[in-house]
């Protein structure tokens, strides 16, 4: 399959353009014959006037690059995106997006307006959240797909964790001011914008503002937010099995995102999946915008060893990632339906599940018979 289009300038835009000999379209994208409208469902090249055994019957047939339809990691204004919950569905609409998730960090604050637009602009929402865990390798992140976001233990667990965060920034800065920075809450206040709530970088901009440092990644990496340092004041951190529990309780599916910002090696990141897939992992974020085609080969590998499903996203914020567009990533993202399916597919099961179990029935769907084994969701 391509990973490119012919066109990209058309294919930014999606305007729909003419149709000529060598274009390359993609699986999704959608293709006008003079008559009716059909969606690819390959990828291939136009030769003369048949287009994978359609004959265009006029001439001035286009196709649209639709590329990808589907997004499921995209931030809001409810976490670090630049998009309300409403504007952004309606840019998915606008996009020609058809499913997406809301995946914000650590927060469900966006999700209702969301499906609300959603409803509204007809545009599939998938309620969901993106967890941030520590774990003795670094740092990772963790995806929930079709939460309950009423769920009161998640809901709780945030709230306490957000306010957390907001009292730590004052504690920093008190230790800072402590060790000679001169350097006031309103100085960090000025940086958090519309992100809501407070946190390191937000510290490392003031810093780097007031000539402290170079940079906001030098502030952090190595400097006095650095871990150990006398800016890193200990906060409440989720292991990656609680969120994976988080999320498994409040009736989500649990889904390891972008496997390798862990920074694991291929062994190390096999042993620590499969620990998860343990604790009820369900899946691995294998399409992604900064991932190679070798690298989504690679984890579809993994997933596939640890009987996984697969989900894939652009990992979306808006205007502060300029490089990413929602639904197609860097250009080349096309997160297959199958993705939807398999997530559909485990929330009917353990919902058919839970309703058997509520009422006392034993059932025999799909869902009882692989829960004997650890290494299935
Ligand atoms: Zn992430
Ligand atoms: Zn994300």
């Amino acid at each position: 399959m391509s990973l490119s289009t012919q066109n990209p300038e058309h294919a930014a835009k999606r305007e729909p353009y003419p149709l000529k000999d060598g274009d390359v379209v993609r699986r999704g994208d959608l293709f006008f014959d003079g008559t009716e409208y059909h969606t690819m469902d390959n990828a291939g090249k136009v030769l003369g006037v048949i287009c994978f055994g359609k004959p265009i019957k006029k001439p001035g047939a286009w196709f649209r690059p639709l590329v990808s339809n589907i997004d499921l990691h995209c931030h809001t204004t409810a976490s670090d995106g630049t998009f309300s919950p409403e504007e952004f569905i309606l840019e998915a609409k606008r996009l020609g997006v058809t499913t997406v998730a809301i995946t914000d960090h650590d927060t469900l604050d966006g999700i209702q307006e969301a499906v609300d637009a959603g409803e509204k602009a007809g545009v599939r929402v998938i309620p969901g959240v993106e967890l941030s865990a520590e774990f003795s390798g670094g740092r990772v992140h963790v995806l929930g797909y079709h939460i309950d976001y009423t769920d009161p233990t998640l809901v709780g667990t945030l709230a306490e964790m957000a306010n957390e965060r907001k009292e730590r920034i004052p504690k920093v800065v008190k230790a800072l001011q402590g060790i000679g920075f001169k350097i006031t809450e309103e100085d960090v206040a000025k940086h958090v914008g519309n992100a809501g709530s407070p946190g390191r970088p937000h510290v490392a901009s003031a810093l780097v503002e007031k000539g402290y440092y170079p940079s906001i990644k030098a502030a952090m990496d190595g400097g006095v937010l650095s871990d150990g340092q006398p800016g890193d004041i200990p906060r409440k951190k989720l292991s990656p099995i609680e969120c994976v529990q988080l999320i498994a309780n409040a009736g989500g599916i649990p889904v390891l995102a972008h496997p390798y910002q862990t920074k694991l090696d291929d062994a190390a990141l096999d042993k620590f999946v499969g620990e998860l897939s343990e604790w009820g992992l369900a899946g691995i974020e294998t399409y992604y915008s900064e991932h190679t085609p070798e690298m989504t080969a690679k984890y579809q590998k993994l997933a596939a060893a640890w009987h996984l499903i697969e989900t894939g996203g652009s990992d979306w914020h808006g205007t502060v990632k300029p490089g990413i567009e929602l639904g197609r990533g860097r250009g080349g993202l096309d997160v297959p339906i199958a993705c939807v399916t398999a997530l559909d597919k485990i929330k009917a099961d353990s919902s058919q599940l839970h309703c058997n179990s509520l009422a006392g029935v034993s059932c025999s769907c799909p869902k009882e018979q692989v829960r004997d084994s650890p290494k299935s969701y």
